[in-house]
């Protein structure tokens, strides 16, 4: 995680438009990272309401 410029939280649904938009925006290779349960657990999806269970940054 370190070094990350930009962090996109977000669902399983939404893994893949989260990665999507980090290329289109950045043109850098996307990381995807789990979160972790603890301490993360009222971190929402950016783009619905559901739990975010992906990092995505670059
Ligand atoms: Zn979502």
């Amino acid at each position: 995680m370190k070094g990350m410029e930009v962090m996109v939280y977000c669902c399983k649904e939404h893994v893949e438009l989260a990665l999507d938009v980090i290329v289109d925006e950045y043109e850098k290779a996307p990381v995807l990272e789990e979160v972790k349960e603890e301490g993360n657990l009222s971190t929402s999806c950016e783009y619905c309401q559901n739990r975010a269970v992906y990092i995505v940054g670059n």
